[in-house]
């Protein structure tokens, strides 16, 4: 069948600086992790599960870029914050061995995943899914990616600050699920390609945003991360 010529334009992902590249990183997919540190965990009122990790996926046209401001979200009144270490994958990969996981990952980048923690809760209380809390326009931010040659997760703190005023800390030792150990059950679901982006999951101390807020998210070797919190529309 021939390729058509499309009708219209659609929005694109933006496309991610990466220190030391004129060029930039495209994005294809954005998974993230839920409950990834036991202290965040805890805080939401869930157990630490060794079981296997989970996940939900963020629109990738939605993606907000360093020093963005973020309208504040339709249908909520309860948009939390939620920083986090993000792994940006740069070969093809299914079914990888955990030993080997780490030789797909381009780069890092601090993020938020921005969540309707009230549409949440009701999704929890229903059993349903998760996509109405989560999975929004300008629900995700990222900064400039790191290459992996100038970073690897160890200890390295992650934070972040409202209005200047510490909200959330925690360390990269405090993951429930390594790095490896997600990129190797993430590849037996699916086939990941370069271009995808993992959000690691948040250290505890989420909570509310309101307009005119400043956020600054750092991860400790990382490039630190602004969002401004705008009107509602
Ligand atoms: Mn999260």
């Amino acid at each position: 069948m021939t390729q058509l010529a499309p009708l219209f334009a659609v929005p694109a992902a933006p496309v991610i600086p990466v220190l030391g590249e004129n060029n930039g990183f495209p994005v294809h997919r954005i998974f993230c992790v839920g409950r990834n540190y036991a202290a965040h965990a805890a805080e939401m009122g869930n157990a630490v599960d060794r079981t296997a990790p989970f996940y939900f996926n963020k629109p990738p046209t939605g993606l907000l870029l360093n020093g963005s401001t973020m309208p504040y979200p339709p249908g909520t009144s309860d948009c939390h914050h939620e920083i986090e270490l993000v792994i940006a994958i740069g070969a093809p990969a299914f079914r990888i061995a955990e030993d080997e996981a780490e030789s797909i990952v381009y780069g890092y980048a601090t993020g938020l995943d921005m969540t309707r923690r009230d549409l949440q809760q009701i999704a929890k209380d229903q059993g349903r899914p998760w996509d109405m809390a989560k999975s929004f326009e300008d629900s995700a931010i990222i900064g400039a990616i790191t290459k992996a040659a100038d970073f690897r997760p160890e200890s390295q703190r992650i934070s972040l600050t409202v209005n200047g005023e510490t909200k959330q800390v925690g360390h990269l030792s405090d993951l429930i699920w390594s790095v490896p150990e997600m990129i190797s059950h993430l590849s037996r679901y699916y086939h990941l390609t370069a271009g995808d982006l993992i959000y690691t999951g948040t250290p505890s101390g989420v909570g509310p945003v309101v307009p005119g807020d400043h956020l600054v998210g750092e991860v400790e070797g990382l490039v630190t991360l602004e969002l401004t919190i705008g009107p509602a529309e």
